[in-house]
Order: structure tokens, then sequence, then C-alpha cells
């Protein structure tokens, strides 16, 4: 057993009552290894993914619960998104913006996104994350211009999600004042990859690489319910962003979209996705695990439930309505809200709390 975990923890308790129970071995056999600090093999995570009965998965989810706690504490970091141009070069198969969406295309002005990166540090947002389709129309300079000019008015965590570009690039933005960069691998299945994007996985993959080795707070992630999946592409996946050294992990079911060739292609599980979230938190303890925004549109409550499964992290949206109603990445998207969300967070029988909670931030 790890120093850490004295025998008044809540951790070693609810090891000890998973022992004590008469859920399988294989659950057994991970709890066991929640208190010597060892992740789940492969083959235990595609147990534990593959799991359904709800007894075990609620004990799957308070063991991911125990590990985020003793890791990372019970703070619920909440991060603005805005979504600052839906032009995308790609054209995967799965998502709404790819370049042969007949879709009204739009870009925001850095004044505007200035203004709204304002309006989050305002409402006391933890990072503010800068998301786009892959848009080459932003130069270098455009963006370094965008982070440098965000950082000197907020102060706040600068975060990129704006797909492939030059490891050159991605060194000029860190030394500019970004600081986080999510690019998921979506899946290291490479036949997988290779069909839904069309792109050069090694390529992917090396940058990822590259984003760690740079010192940025590194997120991969995946698609939860690609074509062809299976349990064990997922713990792949896992594994992968573990061995890697990623400290975020965006983790989403497959929602389908409208005119794209996915279209009747079906959403991917829900419950899958929570499985996933306690999987990867289990495996890797100090990760950034938001609870996603693809959760979100199947059913909000799921989205909440995430933290219950592992996560630490939600995402609201500050895209206005005139180009939010573009961003259609995926149908029905939801609008993760920013006052709704943190009421609904102090609504919530838990014991996780926003900064935003604490500093009574939420007043209109
Ligand atoms: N262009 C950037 C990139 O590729 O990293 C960021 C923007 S991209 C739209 C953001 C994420 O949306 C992708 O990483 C992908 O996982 C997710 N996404 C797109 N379409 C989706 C869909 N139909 N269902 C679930 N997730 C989707």
């Amino acid at each position: 057993m790890s120093e850490r975990y004295s025998q008044s923890s809540e951790t070693f308790k609810k090891v000890e009552e998973i022992k004590k129970s008469d859920l399988s071995d294989n659950i057994k056999l991970v709890a066991s290894k929640v208190l010597e600090d060892k992740p789940p093999s492969k083959a235990e995570l595609v147990y534990l993914l593959g799991l359904k009965d709800s007894q075990e998965r609620k004990s799957l989810f308070d063991l991911a619960s125990c590990v985020r706690h003793d890791n990372v504490g019970d703070t619920i970091f909440v991060k603005g998104i805005i979504e600052f141009s839906n032009y995308c070069k790609r054209n995967c198969l799965y998502c709404g913006i790819r370049s042969s969406s007949k879709i009204e295309r739009y870009r925001m002005t850095k004044d505007e996104i200035l203004d709204i990166a304002i309006e989050m540090s305002n409402c006391g947002v933890d990072t503010i994350i800068l998301q786009s389709g892959e848009d080459p129309f932003y130069t270098t300079e455009m963006i370094v211009d965008i982070i440098k000019s965000i950082r000197e008015t907020t102060q706040r965590p600068v975060s990129l999600s704006i797909g492939e570009r030059t490891v050159e690039e991605l060194r000029i933005f860190k030394a500019s004042g970004a600081s986080k960069y999510l690019l998921k691998q979506e899946t290291v299945n490479r036949e997988i990859f290779e069909k839904v994007h069309g792109f050069d996985y090694d390529t992917r993959i090396s940058l990822l690489k590259a984003l760690v080795d740079l010192k940025y707070i590194a997120g991969g992630g995946n698609i939860i319910g690609l074509p062809d999946q299976t349990l064990s592409d997922i713990a792949d996946d896992i594994l992968f962003m573990r061995e890697i050294g990623v400290r975020m992990a965006g983790i989403g079911p497959f929602i389908p979209t409208k005119d794209t060739p996915l279209e009747h292609y079906p959403a991917g599980s829900a419950d899958l996705t929570l499985n996933a979230y306690a999987c990867t938190r289990i495996s890797i303890p100090l990760v950034q695990l938001p609870t996603t925004t693809a959760l979100g549109t199947i059913d909000k409550n799921l989205q909440y439930k995430g933290f219950e499964a592992g996560c630490n992290v939600i995402m609201v949206n500050f895209t206005p309505d005139i180009y939010r109603k573009n961003y259609r990445i995926y149908d029905n998207k939801r609008k993760v809200e920013f006052y709704e969300t943190i009421d609904d967070l102090s609504k919530m029988n838990r014991r996780m709390t926003s900064l935003i909670e604490k500093a009574g931030l939420n007043q209109r």
C-alpha cells in the first residue's frame, strides 16, 4: 500500500468495502491496485470499460472519485471557450464544420475575441480556450497577437484548440503566453483514424508528443463510438495518453451530424463514455478531465454525472449566438451557458465545488 493511504482515508475504506463485497475479482483487483498507486492493465481497462452492472459501475465511479480527491482535490475547474472561426481545411467524416459542409462560415476579429475574453475573465473562468476549425487564415503572427493581448489584458491562462500547426509555431505560441493546447488523437487505431480523417496519423501523434515536449499542459483525447472502434481501442487510447504524459484528456461520445458521411451512424454510448472517464482518472490520476459538451448534448444531466465518474472540468461557451449557431460540429450541440452551469453546480448535492461558486462570482 502506498504511504499516503492511512487506514482512516476514504480511499482505504472504499477499497476495503469493495474487497469485502460480492463484486467481481476484476474490480477487487483494480481497487487494490489503486491503494498501491498502480494503474490498471490493458485487460483490466477493457473489462472496466465494458461494465454494465450498476453496482460495479458505481464502485468504479467511487474509486475514480477517490483517486481524484486524493490527487487533485474536489475543485471543479470552469473553463470558458470562444469558438472564433468555423472555417476548416479538414474534411473529417464526423464533423459538421468539415470543409465540404455547406454551412455559413464566420471568422471573429481580434477585437471581438478580446472583448469576450475580458467578459470571461470578469466572470471568473479558470482558463480562456480559443477553439476553431483548422483555419490557416489566422497566421502565426495573428495568433501570437491574440494570445499576447488576452494575456496582457486578463492574465488568465490561454488554451489553444486550433488543430495542427508546425512544431515551430507551437513553440512560438508557447513563448507568447499560451500554456495549454488540446490536440486530441481522436483514436490511436491507425486504420480508423485514417478512414475518418483522411490525413496523416503519424503527424497527429508526433505533434501531440511535441506539445508534451514543449512543456505545454498538453491535451489528448478521443471520440467514443467511431465506426469499428472496440473497447480494446479505447483502452489503447487511455494507455497512450498515460504513456506520453498528457495532462488533459477530452473524451466525448460521437454525435451524428446531418449532411456528413456519418449522419446515419449511431451516437456513441453515454455509459461507455462515463466508464472511460473513470478509467482515465484511475489511469492518469493528475489529469484535467472535462465532462464534455458532447455528453451533455445527449443529456444535460449526463454531463453533470461526469463529476461522479472522476471528471473535474466543465467548459462553458462564450461564443456569441450569431456565430455559435454556425459552430455546429455536431447536431443539437448543447450550449453550456455560464450562469446556468454555475446555478446548476451550486444546486447539485455533491462535495465538489468550483472556485466561482466559492467566490460568489455568479451574480449577474
Ligand atoms: N480543429 C481543431 C482540432 O482538430 O483539434 C479543434 C476543433 S474540432 C471541431 C474539436 C473536436 O470536436 C475534435 O477534436 C473532435 O473530437 C470533436 N468533434 C467534432 N465532430 C464531432 C462529432 N460529430 N461528435 C463528437 N465529437 C466531435
